[in-house]
């Protein structure tokens, strides 16, 4: 009798899709039991071996996914660029609004403005959205501060939305993703800043998981990337890099060589960097949002990925300027159908490859025993249909850290 005692619930009556080696690997009438916040046991229910519970949650049919986790966003940030959305299908060129004080700059420039307060009340209601569609796990990063004290603001602000909201989250120290205004394009000058002031200081703080950077023509070349990394890897912080989005400068095979948790974007990364990525365990971050959004043509390399077996996670890299996206299903519906991902290739995007580009594989992203009960009803027919509709909302039960969310939303 392996459970002397009452176990805290039981959820049945639906297919369990448990996402293991990030395949389906469905479970028809399943149930999974849950004690202390994590999955205990996990089967068919007539397999079930002889456990009391406290609660027996049953469902009338459906399907159970692990919780999604969406390892990509920007989603603390001052105002919004809508206005310049505007401007731009009006027909005014990059060079015009950036003249008047748009782009990143305009992004920067509110963050800074904003006190922790209104960063906190704007980006919770954005999040709201990304929770109701079954969200248990984000990642947001820094990078709108880019100087010390706001980019301390917004880890603290994301530190703060992982206390107050029912999610966990994991923050990224993104502040070599642009260089100052104040700095005058002296980027060499802004890394060191970044390498020898704010990191051991994020870090002396525990204000951040992880540290990413932007590698392109436009930001940081990869000599400064490597700089920011590794003055993270000598702080004990993991890695992670934007790469190969609008040019292919090797950025992903770099961000292997320091053993990254993921580089994300990809469109323009080579059969060699997949093999890179492949070798170090390194996910490939997919972000169709952004590609639409830039109307971008060249798509990132799933055939190579496939081929050496790198994993691919679909993020939202929810952002004011590149992608404004409020919807993690809508990814997996442009994951498919922009870069040609299977169904069960973009699930596995938001669960155990996602989990992954975080370093929580061993405790997220799937429905196996002594993982986080973090798992999602849905009242539909297959996983498929999860990936399906464009736009809408899909009724569902959000399962987290073993209690239903609703009830303590
Ligand atoms: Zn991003």
């Amino acid at each position: 009798m392996p459970y002397p005692r009452s176990i805290d619930s039981l959820w049945s009556g639906a297919t369990l899709v448990t996402m293991k080696e990030g395949q389906y690997q469905l479970i028809e009438d399943g149930v999974i039991a849950v004690d202390q916040g994590k999955i205990i046991w996990i089967g068919k229910r007539e397999a079930l071996p002889d456990i009391s519970a406290q609660a027996h949650h049953h469902f009338d049919g459906g399907i159970i996914t692990p919780g999604f986790i969406d390892c990509h966003t920007h989603l603390v940030f001052g105002g919004d660029r809508s206005a310049e959305f505007e401007m731009r299908l009006n027909g005014m060129s990059y060079a015009q609004i950036a003249a008047q004080g748009g782009g990143i700059i305009s992004t920067v420039r509110h963050t800074r403005e904003a006190d922790e307060e209104e960063l906190l009340r704007s980006a919770r209601q954005r999040l709201q959205h990304l929770l109701h569609e079954g969200v248990t796990t984000v990642e947001i990063k820094s990078g709108y501060g880019l100087d010390i004290d706001n980019e301390i603001k917004m880890l603290r602000v994301i530190r703060k939305i992982g206390e107050l909201l029912p999610v966990e989250v994991y923050a990224t120290c993104l502040a070599a993703h642009a260089v100052p205004p104040e700095f005058n394009g002296d980027s060499d000058r802004w890394v060191e800043v970044v390498c020898e002031q704010l990191l051991p200081r994020v870090a002396q703080e525990k204000l951040a998981d992880a540290v990413d950077a932007f590698c392109e023509h436009l930001a940081f070349s990869p000599v400064q990337t490597e700089k920011v990394f590794s003055a993270a890897r000598t702080l004990g912080m993991p890695v992670k890099l934007h790469a190969e989005q609008l040019s292919a400068l090797a950025g992903s095979s770099l961000a292997a060589q320091y053993q990254a948790l993921s580089a994300d974007h990809l469109e323009y990364a080579t059969d060699a960097d997949a093999q890179a990525m492949a070798a170090a365990n390194t996910v490939a971050v997919l972000l169709p949002g952004a590609f639409y959004l830039l109307r971008e043509k060249q798509q990132p390399p799933v055939a190579a990925f496939r081929k050496h077996g790198v994993p691919m996670a679909v993020a939202s890299d929810a952002n004011p300027g590149t992608s404004p996206a409020l919807s993690l299903r809508l990814m997996l519906n442009m994951a498919c159908t922009l870069f040609g991902l299977t169904p069960e290739e973009a699930l596995a995007g938001v669960t155990l490859h996602a989990a992954q580009a975080l370093g929580i594989r061993e405790s997220h992203g799937s429905l196996e025993c002594g993982k986080v009960a973090n798992f999602v009803h849905w009242p539909v027919a297959r996983p498929a249909e999860l990936v399906y509709w464009l736009g809408g909302q899909l009724p569902c039960t959000v399962i987290y850290q073993g209690e239903k969310r609703d009830s303590i939303f």
